[in-house]
Formats: C-alpha cells, sequence, structure tokens
C-alpha cells in the first residue's frame, strides 16, 4: 500500500487532486465530467457538496469551504 501523503501547493494549501468529499447519501453523478471533477484539484475547477447549505458548489481554491454555488451540471445541464 502506497504511504497516504498530502499534496501542498507552492503556496503551502493542501491539493485536493484525487480525494472526493462527502457527498449527500444517494448521490449518483449525471455524467462522467461531473464525476471527474468531484476529485479534481480546485485550481483545475473542483466541484464539492456544501452540506451545510445543502448545494454543489465549484469550489474555492484559495479559502476553504467556500464555494460558488451550481444548480445544474455545466456539461450535461441536468439539476444537480
Ligand atoms: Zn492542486
Ligand atoms: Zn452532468
Amino acid at each position: 500500500m502506497k504511504k497516504k501523503t498530502i499534496n501542498r501547493h507552492s503556496d503551502g494549501s493542501t491539493c485536493l487532486e484525487g480525494t472526493v468529499s462527502p457527498l449527500p447519501k444517494n448521490f449518483k453523478p449525471c455524467c462522467d465530467f461531473f464525476e471527474g471533477h468531484l476529485s479534481s484539484c480546485a485550481y483545475k475547477v473542483r466541484f464539492d457538496w456544501n452540506k451545510s447549505k445543502k448545494h454543489f458548489g465549484i469550489a474555492d481554491p484559495v479559502m476553504s469551504n467556500v464555494y460558488t454555488q451550481i444548480n445544474y451540471c455545466p456539461w450535461c445541464g441536468k439539476k444537480l
């Protein structure tokens, strides 16, 4: 097993590439594109489930737990 290391950006912030934040129960990604961006780096557009506000959002690469709300998938247009 590979040892789990935390990747960091040059500014010291944590890189979330390859990790997925907790998703709502029974969540099924609408398409492969959306699913792929649930585990990407915030600098490459990352979607996270905002648990407290109950919506999906684009993660802010600089401030953690800050999300720009999105209601529809940008690729397939399905309501999230
Ligand atoms: Zn990163
Ligand atoms: Zn989609």
